[in-house]
């Protein structure tokens, strides 16, 4: 199969792949870690969000137009600067001010409107004019091929795992890659879709049947914040080996401050959620040789707020 590729190189970089021993279990599955973290805007963003940007630019858009406060609106405002296009993102008003600050460092004009994500989403549809281009921070087959380069690293580097582990919110980076197996021609991995509980809508989708709008998001993971995963999310719960699993704040943030002294590096508990399923030894682990962990990254996390995440979730 030929593969589609854009002129331009890509805005993501090609990210490490490494065996981690301490994650490791006694005997089997080896853990892979594919760390996304290493991206330039701290997690797998860049891949889908750079490939829907060059697209939407190649074929004539003058301004991009993201709604996230978190990786996506930063992975946008990144893509804008490297493309020497503006760039506008809508935050909602529950935005941190650290992280419109990382926005703002990348020239995007930051725009404060609506409660949580999907008020600011809302808002962003407005502004839209002509020759703007829309990047959905998850529910976009451009996206989702961008996404699907991950698979291609791993092949390159000659690793096919029996299982793949990585977080969930819209299921855009679920998305990818199942795209990304498909293309290798490679048996169905079975994956493991990893959420918090209070940001568990793929979860719950797969209890009724069917997609729903959970309330509210009651996670400290906000990356994994959808109150509804992409259709196509849903879809492929019926159409691949896709297994739903979640995990506490507590998992989650633990999993942050172990995975930090094993690695050494610092990642959003939405990652934590994935690292998780690792250390508290996920029954999707048994009888695995070879287990591929996403590191999804993220860059709204620091030392302090790993100790405000914890009184959080102690009170
Ligand atoms: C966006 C994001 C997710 C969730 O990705 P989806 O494509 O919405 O499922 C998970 N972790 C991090 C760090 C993210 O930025």
């Amino acid at each position: 199969m030929t593969k589609k590729t854009t002129s331009a190189p890509p805005l993501h970089v090609k990210t490490p792949l490494i065996e981690s021993l301490t994650m490791g279990q006694p005997v089997e599955p080896t853990i892979w870690l594919k760390l996304e973290s290493a991206q330039p805007c701290g997690s797998f963003k860049a891949r889908g969000v750079g490939h829907a940007c060059q697209h939407y630019v190649s074929k004539g858009a003058t301004h991009l137009l993201a709604s996230s406060a978190g990786n996506a609106g930063l992975a946008v405002a990144y893509c804008g600067r490297k493309l020497g296009i503006p760039v506008t993102v809508v935050v909602p008003v529950t935005a941190k001010p650290c992280a419109i600050k990382l926005i703002e460092q990348e020239g995007a004009s930051v725009v404060i409107k609506g409660n949580e994500w999907d008020g600011a989403h809302a808002h962003a549809q407005t502004l839209l004019k002509s020759g703007w281009a829309y990047i959905h921070p998850f529910d976009d087959p451009l996206l989702w091929h961008g996404h699907a380069s991950l698979i291609d690293e791993i092949a390159n580097d000659g690793l096919q795992p029996d299982g793949i582990i990585v977080s969930v919110g819209g299921g855009g980076l679920l998305c990818g890659l199942v795209e990304g197996i498909r293309q290798q021609s490679w048996p169905d991995i079975p994956l493991l879709a990893v959420e918090t509980m209070g940001a568990d809508s793929l979860y719950r989708a797969q209890q009724q049947g069917g997609p729903i709008t959970l309330e509210k998001i009651t996670s400290i993971a906000t990356s994994l914040g959808a109150r509804r995963v992409a259709n196509k999310s849903f879809e492929l719960l019926s159409d691949y080996p896709i297994e739903t699993h979640r995990v506490s704040d507590q998992q989650a943030l633990n999993a942050c401050r172990q995975f930090l002294t094993d690695q050494r590096q610092l990642v959003e508990p939405a990652c934590g959620a994935a690292l998780a399923a690792v250390y508290d030894k996920a029954r999707f682990l048994n009888g695995k040789k070879n287990v591929l962990v996403v590191v999804c990254g993220g860059v709204g996390v620091s030392i302090e707020q790993l100790e405000i995440w914890q009184q959080q979730l102690d009170s």
